[in-house]
């Protein structure tokens, strides 16, 4: 059993929005205009942080198995494959405007949760901002829509992928084909999507343009709900053994019948406790048979499965884990971000897991002397070819140690004029602040061991 959850206090969100501008993780877009809403740029940090995420995904998905093949499809594409999907005539959410003095659009199936994030009863009346009046809901379609080729009219009209599952129905044939896959096996994709959502926000829980990473895992009918447990109980795993969520904040809410889609008959979600309440990390949903048989009623082909052993044929049912990066990203540092006092002043530290902090070891010259920092440059040069690194010779060295913590460094190496006597460095640990000295000679097995070190505390932190 784990912890219990604890409630994110609310103003993080406004912490971590300028810890992130301040030190180069995300960027509002376009900012020297004015902004554009739920659009956001990626820093220097933002970026490697979000390769790695990429990364861990990737290796848990694709690389450590035997039974799931990647695919790169196109963000624009026939748009009859949307008119099957059922995104053109379904795609929407309910949409109701204020009529008081805020004006606000609101999601209609929001409202109560937007009511308590702002201290009101769920089921008070009116807008949730100002308790203005609210228009009667319309169906608004989140689909992006715009023009392939030069003219611009009904026919050449296309859309932005609103999620990139489609892409791998649409090439479920291509791909057994090209493979001589048999069942069960996924097709994994990684890429941008976009939703003209009506109530974006909470920095980058909610975006227009996100990324997506979603595998479609085919199987056998009747087998679709073990399989549905599987993934689920291995993608909430993955939370917390490999990116070093804690579980405490994690829970598995399963769909009820009347939340369920139309087309599901199991989905669940993987939910983290963030500042402005539960919500969606992940889902996992039993998609059926729906998606490849609407493909193939619309488009009149084939995509039908050949079970030689059972000597029939059929379209295989579809279990699909799908999270955004925008969604782990802002759960990371949620789940990071921490405060203490050191020597009576206030240290803001990021528990960031070693394999996914932008930056894994700082080195840092006691002083700008040249003599000093010639043989640290010449140190972190050394060491960039096995751990992801960062030269900081700017400011003193205690600034640059906060700074390190802020952004999750789990290892700072200091070089300092008695390294010049004994060739030797000293290697502080973020969390614990403990330093030891090490000989430059040894510096990248210490280093190594320090980081598995760092591996173990993440996982008993995640694991309460
Ligand atoms: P909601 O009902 O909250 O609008 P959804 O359940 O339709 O979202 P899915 O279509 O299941 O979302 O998308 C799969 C995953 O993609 C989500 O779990 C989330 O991690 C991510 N995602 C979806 N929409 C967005 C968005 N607008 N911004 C960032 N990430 C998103």
């Amino acid at each position: 059993m784990s912890a219990p959850a604890i409630q994110p206090p609310a103003d993080l969100i406004d912490k971590l929005v300028s810890l992130c501008k301040q030190r180069g993780f995300v960027f509002p877009s376009s900012e020297i205009y004015g902004g554009i809403g739920a659009l956001y740029d990626f820093g220097p940090l933002g970026v490697r942080l979000r390769a790695n995420i990429r990364k861990a995904w990737w290796k848990s998905m694709v690389e450590e198995r035997d039974d799931i093949e990647p695919i790169e499809t196109s963000i624009i594409m026939n748009s009859r494959v949307w008119e099957a999907s059922g995104h053109v005539s379904g795609f929407s959410d309910p949409l109701c405007d204020c009529t008081g003095t805020c004006r606000r659009r609101w999601r209609e199936d929001n409202l109560p949760g937007e009511r308590r994030a702002r201290g009101k009863p769920a089921d008070a009346s009116g807008c949730p901002e100002c308790g203005g009046v609210l228009t009667a809901p319309r169906q608004f379609n989140l689909m992006f829509k715009t023009f392939i080729g030069p003219v611009e009219d009904s026919a050449s009209q296309v859309y932005l992928r609103p999620e990139t599952a489609q892409g791998i129905f649409v090439n479920f044939s291509n791909v057994l084909n090209a493979t001589r896959r048999r069942l069960p096996f996924g097709i994994a994709q990684n890429g941008r999507s976009f939703r003209n959502e009506i109530s974006p926000g909470n920095f980058v829980f909610r975006l227009r343009e996100f990324e997506q990473m979603e595998m479609e895992f085919f199987c056998e009918p009747g087998t679709d709900l073990d399989w549905h447990t599987y993934w689920c109980d291995a993608r909430l795993r993955w939370y917390v053994e490999s990116l070093g969520v804690r579980e405490s904040q994690l829970r598995l809410r399963v769909h009820d019948q009347k939340e369920l889609s139309h087309y599901s008959t199991a989905t669940s979600d993987i939910e983290y406790l963030y500042p402005f309440g539960w919500g969606e990390l992940e889902g996992v949903a039993d998609r059926t048979d729906f998606d490849l048989g609407v493909h193939a009623q619309h488009s009149g082909r084939d995509l039908s499965y050949f079970d030689t052993a059972g000597n029939r044929r059929f379209i295989p049912y579809v279990i699909e884990p799908a999270v955004g990066v925008d969604r782990i990203f802002i759960t990371l540092l949620v789940d990071a971000y921490d405060e203490d006092v050191v020597r009576d002043e206030k240290r803001v530290v990021m528990h960031l897991h070693p394999d996914l902090a932008p930056v894994q070891v700082a080195v840092l010259p006691l002083s700008k002397k040249a003599i000093l920092c010639e043989p640290a440059r010449r140190i972190e040069r050394d060491l960039r070819r096995h751990f992801a690194t960062e030269y900081d010779e700017t400011q003193s060295i205690g600034k640059r140690y906060r700074r390190q913590d802020e952004i999750g460094t789990p290892l700072a190496i200091t070089f300092d004029f008695d390294s010049l006597e004994d060739n030797a460095v000293t290697i502080r640990e973020r969390d614990a602040m403990t330093q030891v000295r090490v000989p430059v000679a040894n510096l990248q097995t210490a280093l190594a061991d320090q980081l598995d070190d760092c591996r173990k505390r993440a996982a008993a932190r995640a694991s309460g």
